[in-house]
């Protein structure tokens, strides 16, 4: 069977240049253009909003939709997913959910892409100068090559990305009068932007940072990345749940793509938005801090080392326990509502106040083991090393 590097590797010349010139021109030009002509709010503004929105369809769009399906969205949000997808310029989204896919399954090995373990620049741009081999048949993504539309934009890719990139800022300088500039931030800066906002997550996301829940692969969280990645920085989370709609999990978790889609939600334009369960959020999270919590212990005598480990794993079946049993009420809350449904309101029924208490009471007991497991996960991985005993 052919495999990635039975064949050398035939150097791409098209995107190597591409990749090498656009940053030329946006820093040499807008240098020029800043002396010569000056800074202008309105070209800036420009840059922002095509920004945002090229940057965005491909997080939210290309990324959370097309390539990971995690929610379900409008014929109109994906039409704006596909046009503004493509004036990043970072192929369509059929190929690029493909490579993805790859990247996902077979993350850092040969056939991984965007393969960390061939180097930072690599991951990061590199393999973009070389043509795919094998060649990209598409046959992870059957629903996508079923999708018209997705292969309407594929088909008129090139189009698509030229007609946008230099039409809407040409557009925009029929107001400002001035062509160059828009140009200039409209497009080549901004697209020089996208592509190594994109290109951090393949590679810094993948060397820099933390790994609060898996260590099987080499995804980092990075919050910093995250700023101006609209919030694609928490990627260790998002490899281990790569179903789930959001990649920052907590409300201060900075995720605009998380509160696009849940503004889309809101106007009824996206639905089916997946989340992972807290259950399995918190089970990952103590299975990596099991690992610091046994490699700390091995410093204390075994008198400690069973006590502390006792205290530990009790305040973690707590927590577990008490997951688990707001799971199993929410569940039986819902089978309830959906019985209870067809006569009354559910707020209305005379049970409705009883199920609110019991809702409450389980969410109030997962905050408290959560106290407590946070409690028990410093004192087994924080408590002062002893004085070793005839040392
Ligand atoms: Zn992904
Ligand atoms: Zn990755």
């Amino acid at each position: 069977m052919s495999h990635a590097t039975d064949r050398p590797l035939e150097r791409d010349w098209v995107t190597t240049p591409f990749l090498i010139g656009t940053p030329l021109v946006a820093f040499i030009g807008l240098g020029w253009y800043l002396t010569h002509v000056g800074f202008f709010w309105a070209d800036f503004l420009l840059f922002v909003v095509m920004y945002m929105a090229t940057g965005m369809s491909i997080t939210a769009g290309y990324h959370r939709y097309f390539s990971h399906k995690t929610y379900e969205i409008h014929p109109v949000v994906k039409f704006l997913y596909l046009v503004f997808g493509a004036t990043a310029v970072e192929n369509s989204a059929i190929s690029w959910s493909s490579d993805h896919r790859l990247h996902h399954r077979y993350v850092d090995s040969d056939k991984d892409p965007y393969d960390i373990m061939k180097g930072i620049f690599w991951a990061h741009m590199g393999w973009i100068f070389y043509k795919t081999w094998p060649v990209r048949t598409y046959d992870n993504a059957p629903d996508l090559k079923a999708d018209r539309m997705v292969m309407w934009q594929h088909r008129w890719y090139l189009a698509i990305t030229m007609g946008m990139s230099f039409g809407v800022p040409l557009v925009v300088s029929l107001f400002t009068g001035r062509p160059g500039g828009a140009l200039l931030w409209g497009a080549v800066l901004r697209v020089v932007a996208c592509h190594h906002g994109t290109f951090l997550i393949n590679s810094a996301a993948h060397a820099w940072g933390f790994q609060p829940y898996s260590v099987r692969d080499t995804s980092r969280d990075n919050p910093f990345l995250a700023m101006f990645t609209f919030g694609e920085g928490y990627h260790n989370f998002h490899h281990t749940f790569q179903t789930d709609y959001r990649n920052g999990i907590r409300w201060y978790h900075w995720d605009p793509s998380k509160w696009l889609i849940n503004t889309l939600r809101f106007l009824g334009l996206a639905w089916n938005l997946n989340r992972a369960t807290d259950y399995a959020i918190t089970r990952a999270r103590m299975e990596m801090d099991e690992t610091r919590v046994r490699r700390r212990l091995e410093a204390h005598s075994v008198e400690w080392r069973e006590r502390l480990w006792a205290r530990y794993g009790a305040s973690r079946a707590r927590l577990e326990g008490a997951l688990l049993r707001v799971i199993a009420l929410r569940r039986r809350y819902q089978a309830w509502v959906a019985s209870v449904r067809a006569q009354v309101r559910p707020s209305r029924h005379p049970l409705a106040r009883g199920w609110s208490r019991r809702l409450k009471r389980g969410r109030t007991a997962v905050a408290l083991a959560r106290v407590r497991y946070a409690d028990r996960l410093r004192e087994a991985t924080r408590l002062p090393l002893p004085a070793r005993e005839n040392a």
